[in-house]
């Protein structure tokens, strides 16, 4: 079996081929010098996902194709960053976290969720879609610098240090990302879409 990852992530692309086996030939868009531009247009992480993965299968006939769309969503900010988690402040990670911190200044609902929400093509058809959501609650303030993105002002269900603060190889196996691709690996090496 033939999968493209969709993205250009290494390390993305790494822990799929972690997790499957020598069946499955893993490959990222760099491996296939595709460095073709795709608008992300749509309104949800499905959508954006699906933008993604069905435009790269279109182009690969035989090829297993799985896109991803990720980001962070907050119950006192309707949900938002959401699908716009990646330029929330038009700056880097450190802005956004501190426009984060500085919208929810005296907020008590601090609850928030990352979500992973991957979809898997085949010769231009959408197969199924996997959603990965990883709860938790948002802190005071920043803490710890092993991860990125929102990891520093992310506090895990159950936990009481920020994903920031965490082991990285710890945090990969709990989170929204490692909940979603579990469930589409199951499916993949259990012969679902053969
Ligand atoms: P992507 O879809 O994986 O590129 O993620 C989009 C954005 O969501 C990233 O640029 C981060 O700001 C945020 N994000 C997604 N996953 C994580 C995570 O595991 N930790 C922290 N931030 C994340």
């Amino acid at each position: 079996m033939k999968l493209i990852i969709a993205t250009h992530n290494e390390n993305k692309v790494n822990e799929f081929k972690k997790l499957l086996n020598e069946k499955v030939t893993v490959l990222s868009l760099s491996d296939l010098n595709d460095f073709e531009d795709i608008i992300e247009d749509g309104k949800t992480f499905f959508e954006n996902s699906k933008i993604k993965s069905l435009g790269i299968s279109n182009k690969y006939e035989g090829y297993f194709v799985l896109a991803d769309d990720s980001g962070i969503e907050i119950e006192e900010l309707n949900n938002l960053p959401g699908i716009y988690s990646a330029r929330y402040s038009g700056g880097g990670d450190l802005a956004n976290n501190l426009k984060v911190l500085n919208e929810l200044e005296g907020k008590t609902n601090r609850k928030a969720r990352f979500i992973c929400h991957l979809t898997l093509a085949y010769n231009g058809k959408l197969l199924n879609d996997y959603l990965g959501v990883w709860e938790g609650t948002i802190t005071n303030e920043i803490k710890g610098s092993n991860g990125f993105g929102y990891d520093s002002i992310f506090i895990p269900e159950g936990l009481n240090i920020t994903a920031g603060e965490m082991d990285r190889d710890l945090k990969n196996s709990m989170s929204h990302r490692n909940i979603a691709t579990l469930k589409f690996v199951n499916d993949f090496l259990n012969n679902k879409y053969l």
